[in-house]
């Protein structure tokens, strides 16, 4: 199989636990991990899914969250009155809507829940997939087209939780669990994406956020 995030060559692997094993792909060039295309849920399985998972905004700890994401990753990147795409916004929108109450403009995209088309043509100041990169089987595609979404100077701010460190620990990775989680990320793997993209490294903070900012020339 072909790395689905740059085309390198990915072999695969089983990642096991006394109750199940899954196969996925590792790339050999960029580190990338995606799950085997045969063990993806469908679409309807993957809503009802999100569904059931929902998110409460009233919930503080997830209103804390996602505050600590904007306070770290989006706010010292982004103008106020910015336009920001929020990909992948969810059942409720908790991230967009502290985004509007911030003075920013906020579009959303959901495949499932939102499922918009004007963006397409847009350009953001900030473009960000809070808890979403996971979930995107074709990372490759999919990135490269948010990363012509951001404008010039503008950047691309990410949470997904990192790959373990260590190759062995990737069996018992609570993460991985989730059956709609399909793909799993470095830091590397990604600022090598987005540098091909003229993005460099703004802002890391492990385990699961990372920015990137595009270049005056990206
Ligand atoms: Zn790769």
């Amino acid at each position: 199989m072909r790395c689905p995030l740059c085309g390198g060559p990915a072999q695969p692997f089983a990642a096991s636990t006394r109750k199940t094993s899954r196969t996925y792909h590792r790339c050999g060039s960029c580190g990338f991990v995606a799950l085997a295309p045969s063990a993806r849920l469908s679409r309807a399985e993957e809503k009802a899914r999100y569904l059931l998972h929902d998110n409460d905004p009233a919930d503080r700890g997830y209103r804390d969250f996602v505050g600590d994401f904007v306070r770290r990753a989006i706010i010292p990147f982004a103008a106020p009155g910015d336009a920001i795409l929020d990909f992948g916004s969810g059942p409720r929108p908790l991230l967009a809507a502290t985004l509007a109450e911030l003075g920013y403009h906020c579009d959303l995209y959901d495949p499932c829940f939102a499922a918009t088309r004007a963006w397409r043509r847009r350009t953001y100041g900030l473009v960000a997939l809070h808890e979403v990169a996971e979930h995107i089987a074709k990372p490759g595609a999919e990135l490269a087209f948010l990363a012509g979404r951001v404008a010039p100077g503008g950047a691309i701010a990410i949470r997904t939780r990192f790959q373990p460190s260590l190759e062995e620990d990737f069996d018992a990775w609570w993460y991985r669990m989730d059956p709609a989680h399909v793909s799993f990320y470095t830091p590397s793997c990604l600022e090598r994406f987005f540098g091909g993209f003229g993005f460099v490294l703004a802002f890391l903070a492990p385990p699961d956020t990372i920015v990137f900012r595009k270049t005056a020339l990206g």
